[in-house]
């Protein structure tokens, strides 16, 4: 019979947050940039996404999550990976 005593504990509240993203039956397209792409076309693929971040009731949760985790690409939290980059201070690219 195996030890459970040493598993580690429920992690449901990692992502349970995520029920009740705005975003949530969106397509990814809005929120990460296809290769290459640039300049005008990403600033207003950037702008939309952070419109619908602008009105979800997770905002805050979806933003400590892509911190804490490092997201590398996409918008998350209302902020660009550049923002969220230049926020903890990293090099900015
Ligand atoms: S803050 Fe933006 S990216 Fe995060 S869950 Fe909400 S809509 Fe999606």
């Amino acid at each position: 019979m195996p030890n459970v005593s040493r598993l580690p504990g429920r992690s449901e509240h990692h992502w349970l947050w995520q029920e009740g993203a705005a975003c949530r039956d969106l397509g990814t397209e809005t929120f990460f940039h296809p290769t290459g792409e640039r300049g005008e076309a990403r600033s207003v693929r950037d702008q939309a996404a952070k419109e619908v971040c602008a009105l979800c009731p997770v905002q805050t949760e979806c933003l400590r999550h892509a911190l804490r985790v490092g997201e590398p690409y996409g918008v998350w939290g209302g902020l660009t990976e550049r923002e969220r980059r230049a926020l903890v201070g990293q090099a900015v690219g």
